[in-house]
């Protein structure tokens, strides 16, 4: 006794051309082929429906409620305004580093002048910048 394929039947074989008997019935051979030529189409459909793709998660942002988007953005100001104010004071002491020098290169000139023209009277020009000139320096070294 075998148990028949499609129904699970015990049932006693017969041996049919030389091939045993694996269904009780014509009737299980056929449903049984049937349900395995419906199994191989489910298959072969299943197999051809694309799989839905995945999205990948790529860059996502960071989840802030509106206070926090308010600071983040309120630090961000900050940032660029404090960004500029270095800025401007780096560009306005190259500019004071360079009217120094400029001073001091006419305090040197004026300084030549007076030692070859020492018992010469100087110029009016010359009277007025020896006199601003070393207050001006004085100034700048000051807020350097
Ligand atoms: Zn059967």
């Amino acid at each position: 006794m075998i148990n028949c394929k499609n129904c699970n039947k015990p049932f006693q074989p017969t041996f049919n051309k030389g091939s045993e008997q694996l269904y009780c019935s014509i009737k299980c051979r056929q449903e049984n082929a049937q349900k395995r030529m419906y199994e191989r189409i489910k298959n072969d459909i299943m197999g051809n429906i694309p799989k839905p793709i995945e999205k990948p998660i790529v860059n996502q942002q960071p989840y802030y409620n509106s206070n926090e988007l308010f600071e983040l953005k309120l630090e961000i100001e900050k940032m660029k305004y404090e960004q500029r104010l270095k800025d401007i004071e780096n560009e306005y002491s190259n500019k004071l580093h360079l009217i120094n020098n400029n001073m001091q290169h006419i305090l040197n000139k004026i300084e030549e002048q007076e030692n070859i023209y020492e018992d010469k009277e100087p110029s009016q020009f010359e009277k007025v910048i020896s006199g601003i000139a070393p207050l001006i320096l004085e100034k700048l070294q000051k807020q350097s």
